[in-house]
């Protein structure tokens, strides 16, 4: 390791024991950009780095609320507000039994960059909960969300903190959280995206992780002119991510053969069509079933506890959480002809698999690029939000497809290395120079 990375992360593990997974985010960003920061010493002498790996504002509190069966039940409520040099907080809500106070970090110290790089002004921050969603009715979820806003409200606002959905969050969630802020605060506020339709939300939000994911990987592909049309790809995770990357890889023509949840994975060698993707949609976002059922009904491989990167693909799409490729799994998609990553999740590559693919010169887009589309088209809910209207499917739609050609743009810009491309540096890179700027501009507060 460069030895002033080395110096570097010293103090950060020192000041944040026992959170691996933000050592190991903040380590990648610092790896890639101290050649930088050296060259350009006035981020140094400002301690830009520094400053940028430690949040504004970190919020925990107390979440209880009464099960169907009468029993009080206890989980902890967190919000990183990280950097909002550039605009709003803006970040999702996790909820996941094994959220803490690491995991929520690395998520908002990402967040940072990637809201940078989307081009709009918005600042960086996650938070979430420990609170397992799996298995409690529809009533449980409910009074959880109620008593996690009941807190929440006095740390966010349209011009303050905006979270949306992630792991464990999604469209039901969003509902119930954004009617008790209603409640309470006596004011219908664009306070949260990834809203329904008919109460502020924006057309193609939900699809737009997935989406943008695809998007980007087109760009990646174009650099080396290949197209999307007739790769066969594998995709992890059944959540929202993995719907929507599977649903436009379909449209484009692709074949997506693999989809997993965090008890196993299915093989579908014939693809996975439109319609198998409608049941999947209704097993998962309407049934809460497991991906299991999949291989049940249409008479497929299943393999408990495995992830689908020994199938051999020409593209990979890890859609479901971090650290879920190893070193050894890189390898095998490397040797096994992947030509593409693209990282619909947030770090789902382990550091030494990601060498791996950086050695091979694999397209890899890491996921601060690849899933940005996401965040992108909550600032645009919250643009629509703040004109009080609601654009065309068509509109948001071309924005997504502007927004990820022009993260793909900067990542080539600042990543480029002789006739390869490194996106790990590009986006680390670009994301880093609009906020150390701002940070410059606006003093040291
Ligand atoms: P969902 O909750 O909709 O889906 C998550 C999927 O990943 C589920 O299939 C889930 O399986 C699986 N999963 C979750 N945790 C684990 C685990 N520890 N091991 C194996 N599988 C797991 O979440 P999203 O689709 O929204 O998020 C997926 C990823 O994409 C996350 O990394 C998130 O941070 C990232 N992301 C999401 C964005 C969004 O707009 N939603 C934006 C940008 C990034 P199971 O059903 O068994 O829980």
């Amino acid at each position: 390791m460069d030895k002033d990375v080395e110096a570097f992360m010293e103090e950060i593990i020192t000041r944040n024991p026992g959170e691996n997974e933000f050592h190991q985010a903040v380590q990648e960003v610092a790896e890639s950009l101290m050649p930088f920061i050296n060259k350009n010493p006035k981020y140094k002498k400002a301690k830009i780095l520094e400053r940028i790996a430690e949040p504004e504002r970190v919020v925990m509190f107390r979440v209880p609320w009464t099960d169907d069966a009468g029993e009080i039940q206890m989980n902890r409520g967190y919000r990183i507000q990280m950097n909002s040099t550039i605009g709003p907080y803006k970040g999702g809500l996790r909820f996941h039994p094994s959220v803490n106070l690491s995991i929520l970090k690395f998520l908002a110290f990402e967040q940072v960059l990637k809201n940078s790089l989307t081009t709009l002004p918005i600042g960086g921050g996650k938070g979430g909960s420990d609170f397992n969603p799996k298995g409690k009715s529809d009533n449980e979820v409910m009074r959880f969300c109620q008593s996690f806003m009941s807190e929440l409200f006095r740390h966010i606002g349209p011009d303050t903190d905006v979270p949306a959905g992630d792991i464990g969050v999604g469209g039901r969630e969003i509902g119930y959280l954004f009617g008790q802020y209603r409640k309470i605060c006596n004011k219908f506020a664009g306070i949260l995206t990834g809203k329904a339709l008919n109460w502020g939300g924006s057309l193609i939000r939900p699809e737009a992780t997935g989406y943008g994911c695809v998007y980007f990987a087109e760009e990646m592909l174009k650099t080396r002119k290949e197209a999307i049309k007739g790769k066969i790809c594998t995709v992890s995770g059944s959540g929202n991510v993995a719907q929507y990357t599977t649903e436009k890889l379909i449209q484009l023509g692709a074949k997506v053969i693999t989809l997993s949840d965090s008890s196993g994975m299915i093989f579908d060698p014939d693809g996975i069509d439109e319609k198998k993707l409608a049941y999947v949609m209704e097993l998962k976002n309407i049934k809460r079933g497991r991906i299991k059922e999949y291989s049940e009904k249409y008479g497929v491989n299943y393999e408990a506890d495995k992830r689908p990167w020994h199938i051999e693909c020409d593209m990979a799409f890890p859609s479901a959480t971090q650290n879920e490729i190893s070193k050894d799994e890189a390898k095998m998609l490397v040797n096994n002809g992947c030509i593409c990553v693209a990282e619909g999740a947030n770090m789902p590559t382990e550091p030494a698999g990601i060498q791996v693919f950086l050695d091979a010169k694999i397209l890899y887009g890491p996921g601060k690029a690849a899933n940005a589309g996401g965040v992108a088209t909550s600032a645009l809910e919250m643009s629509q939000n703040s004109m009080r209207l609601q654009w065309c499917r068509e509109e948001v739609d071309e924005k997504l497809q502007w927004i990820m050609k022009n993260i793909h743009n900067s990542c080539v810009k600042y990543g480029k290395e002789g006739n390869n491309i490194n996106y790990v540096n590009g986006a680390n890179l670009a994301g880093f120079v609009k906020v150390a700027d701002a940070m410059l501009d606006q003093g040291v507060i």
